[in-house]
């Protein structure tokens, strides 16, 4: 536990009310949303609590308690919405968690430069739906968009459904707040681009809580499109769909969705709108009525050159409507499976094998039962592939499976020249396999970064960086 004196200035800080440390009070904010850590408290084997839960509500007091938590040598695990799936929160008794929920406020909409500046703690549909009042949006839309923060958006490095056209968060974020390890305060981010010498908020995209405290985030918005239109393809092979996909980006066409089920899941989710055997490729139109208008009709006709053949746009609209729906890792737990999704990328000329490999390799491991993979975030140079693996088993048996799947899955991309994580960030699930990405090089840079940052290693030890 804690010691006496940091709770008591903690306290002096927050007030008692926003110093939490019984067990009840610090339940549910003991891990994330990794589905190991919900498999282990359902197997009652989990272990582990943070020292206390603090709930700031300003950056002065994320400031205060940093710098308290820095002079009594104690470690800082961030917390936004708890919806992050890598593991990136895992306290121990001897940390404290700072909960940035309570850091809620809607700052500032700008209508006419078209930027919006949140708390970091702010729910991502409230953020949205804030923005939407005023015909405005910002374009990020996560599965998770209602139980995930603007902060941990930027602190994972999120990418929303609508990213081909609207880009992913870093694409989004024009300026960031940030509380450094020793409590100091850093803005940055002051105009629409800056060649200013490295660009530093990308210090913090995706640091996982390892740089500091994200306590502020200015988003650049759009306006809401004049017309949206659907378009479902059936897609004889995943060579023909993925051709297609490449050569509507590439030719500069931008649908802001795009989705590629493979046969297996577009029997599992499309049934109704499916032939069997056949992928499904959806996609969304969005923008001036005009160049929707275009795009369709391009869109169209590189379809048909490639083989592919119209399927009922309802199928896409049935996406739209059920996209946010999942089901609990419990209920699959009561069901003898443990379930995850594995999302990586590749460019265009590698990801068919890397498809290829992932399937058959995570197919090998004992007691998997299914895996398949869709598309959802396509690129000039490549596209994403977002892989669901199900192994069944005895509950004690399920952890290693689970491991041997990621294994298999990080093992097989990483050989065929795929990046092992797509958007859900490395957490401590991908820990061991941060080096398929950086490089031994890029490790030690990023370690001598991290080092300088926060040279007590007091932010989020134990995430996103191996140990040397
Ligand atoms: C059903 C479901 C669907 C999902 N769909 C998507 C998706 O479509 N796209 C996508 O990108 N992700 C998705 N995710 C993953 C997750 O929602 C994102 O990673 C999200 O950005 C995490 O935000 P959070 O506020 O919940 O962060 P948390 O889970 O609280 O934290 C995530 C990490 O960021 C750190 N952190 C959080 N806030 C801060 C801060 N203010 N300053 C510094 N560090 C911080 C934490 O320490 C932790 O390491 C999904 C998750 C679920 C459960």
């Amino acid at each position: 536990m804690l010691e006496a004196e940091l709770l008591n200035g903690l306290r002096r800080v927050l007030g008692d009310d926003r110093v939490v440390v019984d067990d009840a009070g610090v339940a549910d904010r003991r891990h994330d949303y990794w589905v190991l850590s919900h498999l282990r408290a359902w197997r009652g084997v989990f272990e582990g609590r943070p020292g206390a839960v603090v709930r700031p509500v300003s950056t002065a007091e994320v400031q205060e308690v940093v710098r308290l938590a820095a002079a009594a040598g104690v470690a800082v695990v961030p917390f936004g919405l708890g919806s992050g799936v890598c593991g990136g929160v895992l306290p121990d008794a001897g940390t404290l968690l700072v909960d940035l929920s309570s850091m809620d406020n809607v700052r500032r909409i700008d209508e006419v430069n078209l930027t919006a500046s949140f708390d970091a703690g702010v729910n991502g549909l409230v953020a949205e739906e804030a923005v939407a009042e005023r015909g405005l949006t910002i374009g990020h839309w996560p599965q998770s968009i209602a139980v995930s923060s603007v902060g941990g958006w930027v602190s994972t490095r999120a990418a929303g459904q609508f990213s081909t056209a609207y880009g992913s968060i870093e694409d989004m974020v024009y300026a960031l707040e940030v509380v450094l390890p020793d409590g100091s305060l850093v803005e940055l981010g002051q105009a629409p681009r800056a060649s200013a010498g490295p660009d530093l908020r990308h210090l913090f995209l995706g640091a996982e809580g390892t740089m500091g405290i994200v306590t502020g985030v200015t988003l650049a918005l759009r306006r809401r499109p004049e017309a949206r239109a659907w378009r479902a393809f059936h897609v004889p092979s995943l060579a023909a769909g993925l051709d297609v996909q490449r050569r509507i980006l590439q030719d500069g066409w931008l649908p802001p969705v795009v989705r590629q089920y493979d046969a297996r899941e577009a029997r599992r989710t499309f049934r109704e709108w499916s032939i069997k055997g056949q992928g499904l490729l959806l996609m969304c139109h969005e923008g001036p009525a005009g160049r929707v208008e275009a795009e369709l009709a391009a869109v169209d006709a590189l379809a048909a050159e490639g083989g592919l053949t119209p399927a009922d746009a309802a199928a896409a609209e049935h996406w739209f409507g059920h996209r946010n729906q999942v089901p609990s890792w419990e209920e699959l737990f009561e069901g003898g499976l443990v379930v995850d999704t594995i999302e990586v990328s590749g460019p265009w000329t590698r990801v068919e094998e890397i498809y290829d490999a992932v399937i058959a390799d995570v197919s090998a491991v004992e007691g998997v039962v299914a895996v398949s993979a869709h598309s959802s975030h396509a690129y000039r140079t490549g596209v994403n592939l977002y892989f669901t693996f199900a192994a069944a088993g005895e509950p004690d048996d399920l952890q290693d499976a689970y491991w041997a799947c990621w294994d298999a899955a990080m093992a097989a991309t990483a050989r065929h020249g795929g990046g092992i994580a797509h958007h859900h960030g490395i957490g401590r699930v991908r820990l061991q396999h941060l080096v398929h990405d950086l490089g031994v090089a890029g490790i030690d840079l990023l370690r001598t970064v991290k080092g300088a940052v926060d040279p007590a290693g007091l932010m989020n030890p134990g995430n996103l960086l191996p140990d040397a």
